[in-house]
């Protein structure tokens, strides 16, 4: 499942810079499908859905350091261990409950960043999800 930050944050950024996926953003910040990624441009998600890698998306947290859920891959398929968890030192970085997902789709989902693969199956609501809410 994605990782979230909790309003324990310090907002110390130390999480920001480990996350292999651009998918922790500071507060306030805007959040793109290409910061850190390979996507670019206009991406087909299939069923007629297109994802615009290169538009801003409002803030999920004017408050405090937040992760993108779509953009959360747990870390997997580069390292062991979600890395924000590692390094914060509140221990505010958790699993998210509302966005569970198996080792094959995290892996899909990382596929779907950086390598060119479609979006597997059970994910594509993540992303629509991160599109509605931005
Ligand atoms: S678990 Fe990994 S991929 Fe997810 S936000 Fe933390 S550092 Fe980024
Ligand atoms: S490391 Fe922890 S406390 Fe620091 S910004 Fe990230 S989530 Fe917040």
């Amino acid at each position: 499942m994605a990782i979230r930050i909790t309003d324990d944050c310090i907002n110390c950024g130390a999480c920001e810079p480990e996350c292999p996926n651009n998918a922790i953003y500071e507060g306030g910040i805007q959040w793109r499908y290409r910061d850190g990624t390979s996507l670019s441009g206009q991406v087909d998600l299939g069923n007629g859905i297109m994802l615009d890698a290169d538009a801003p998306h409002a803030p999920i947290s004017t408050e405090y350091y937040y992760i993108v859920p779509s953009k959360c891959t747990e870390c997997m398929g580069f390292h062991e261990e979600p890395q924000c968890a590692a390094v914060c030192p509140v221990d505010c970085c958790l699993p998210d409950p509302n966005h569970v997902e198996s080792s094959e789709q995290l892996l899909a989902k990382k596929a779907f960043l950086h390598e060119g693969a479609p979006p597997a199956p059970g994910i594509i609501e993540v992303y629509l999800e991160d599109l509605e809410r931005a």
